[in-house]
C-alpha cells in the first residue's frame, strides 16, 4: 500500500474530475474530514478523510513554502 502525501495548501488530482471539467483541486482545510476547492469553479466539499485519499489520484503541486504553513487552521 503506497501512503500518499499531502498537505495544506497542494494542488492535488482526482480519479475523477469535477463536473465543470477541471481536475485540480485545492486542500483548503485539513481535519477529521478534508476540504478541497476546485480550482476551476471555486466550489468546494467536505470529504472524509478515508474517502478523499481513495479518491485522490496524485498531488500535483506541494505548497512547501513556509509563509503557506504557517496560516493558522481555524477549527
Ligand atoms: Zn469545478
Amino acid at each position: 500500500m503506497e501512503r500518499k502525501q499531502y498537505q495544506l495548501g497542494d494542488i492535488v488530482q482526482m480519479k475523477k474530475p469535477h463536473p465543470c471539467g477541471t481536475n485540480e483541486m485545492e486542500i483548503i482545510r485539513m481535519g477529521m474530514d478534508i476540504r478541497i476547492k476546485c480550482v476551476g469553479c471555486k466550489h468546494s466539499v467536505l470529504v472524509p478523510r478515508t474517502k478523499f485519499e481513495s479518491k485522490l489520484k496524485k498531488v500535483l503541486r506541494s505548497s512547501a513554502e513556509p509563509d503557506a504553513a504557517k496560516e493558522k487552521i481555524g477549527e
